[in-house]
């Protein structure tokens, strides 16, 4: 028998959180960030899921874009980060890839190039990871024209450093950057916003928005969970609790002994460690689930346990089955936890943990 540690995909959570970015998009249309391989989801069941919805599909590289053609989806991809050589540069073509150009050396080989795919030009907007300064663009522009390749400039992207932050003014200033740097050339289309931007009121998103961790039901925002956001946690990380044991005031828990019991505890230990990818930084006290109840982790994780008070849980035994995370106990929690964010712990999620498709 296999190992029960699993990841269960809710793929009808991803198509209806996706449609609730199309909702708050108001009119915006969207394309689907399926990255990482769908945030650790899979992403050929993720592009499946998704392939009767989304006009576009956004990816890291050119790797990530073959999988969606292998998984039999048809529809434009945008390779976020444009080309990593000149041979993507035909192969996209061929495969219907868009790229984003964000870089001079990446002009050079397209000067090279007799055919090019669909581009979008990336801008710089205050974010300094990719993209070409708002004073640099017309040259850029011209110098794409030139080449013969005007015709395949679809438009803009630029990305959002601070969205996630509600009290942080830096995404109207962005806004306004890219807005300016673009208005010479109102006829071609804009792409803005990631999920952070959906939940910003009065943010304008263009005619293409960048949904991604929101797809999967966790939240995009600090402080807020995807739930609170109405979104539906896509992902649920599930094991079995093998052994149940009862300690005494006074005893440890695990290596280092870094938990000790201060009252009679009824504990219990879970297939699951940081070698399926649960965070080894989530300490005591971070929450879990078993039979309809909240339960605590007690020590540290090890590489394919953990360890779990089970005083609340009175009737777990061995063999049931604990949520690590998923629709009682939101990715995000846990995260908040472990000092980081909910779209690592997805996206950290190991190939020892096989995703289930329902
Ligand atoms: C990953 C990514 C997104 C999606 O971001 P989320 O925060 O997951 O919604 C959008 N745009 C770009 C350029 C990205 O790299």
């Amino acid at each position: 028998m296999p190992r029960s540690t699993i990841a269960r995909i809710d793929t009808n959570a991803i198509r209806q959180n996706y449609r609730r970015a199309l909702a708050l998009g108001n009119g915006t249309r969207a394309m689907a960030v399926i990255k990482a391989d769908g945030y650790g989801h899979g992403i050929r069941d993720v592009a499946v899921a998704l392939k009767d919805e989304a006009p576009k599909f956004a990816v890291a590289c050119i790797e990530e874009a073959h999988a969606i053609r292998e998984a039999g989806v048809s529809q434009p991809v945008v390779l976020l980060q444009g080309p990593h050589s000149d041979q993507d540069i035909g192969t996209s073509e061929a495969e219907g890839f868009e790229l984003v150009i964000h870089s001079e050396h990446q002009l050079n080989w397209l000067d090279q190039q007799a055919v090019v795919p669909v581009l979008w030009i990336k801008v710089n907007s205050g974010m300094n990871r990719l993209g070409f300064s708002p004073a640099d663009l017309e040259g850029v522009m011209a110098r794409l024209e030139a080449a013969g390749h005007g015709q395949k400039i679809t438009g803009f992207v630029t990305h959002f450093a601070c969205a996630d932050d509600p009290s942080s003014d830096f995404t109207a200033q962005q806004t306004d950057c890219f807005a300016r740097a673009v208005a010479p050339w109102p006829h071609l289309e804009k792409s803005l916003g990631n999920s952070a931007a959906h939940f910003r009121e009065g943010q304008s998103l263009y005619d293409w928005s960048r949904p991604g961790i929101m797809l999967y039901g966790a939240s995009p925002m600090i402080n807020t969970f995807g739930p609170d956001l109405d979104l539906e946690p896509a992902m649920t990380l599930e094991a079995e609790l093998t052994s149940v044991r009862t300690i005494q005031a006074g005893e440890a828990v695990g290596y280092g002994g870094s938990f000790k019991a201060t009252q009679e505890t009824r504990m219990g230990i879970v297939a699951v460690g940081y070698g399926d990818g649960y965070p080894r930084h989530a300490g005591t006290d971070t929450p879990a689930w078993v039979n309809g109840r909240r339960i605590r982790l007690i020590g540290r994780v090890s590489m394919d346990m953990l360890a779990v008070d089970l005083n609340n849980a009175p009737n777990a035994k061995p063999g049931d089955r604990v949520e690590l995370w998923g629709k009682n106990i939101s990715v995000d929690e846990v995260a908040r936890h472990a000092g980081t964010i909910g779209y690592e712990l997805l996206t950290g999620v190991t190939v020892r943990v096989p995703r289930v498709r329902e």
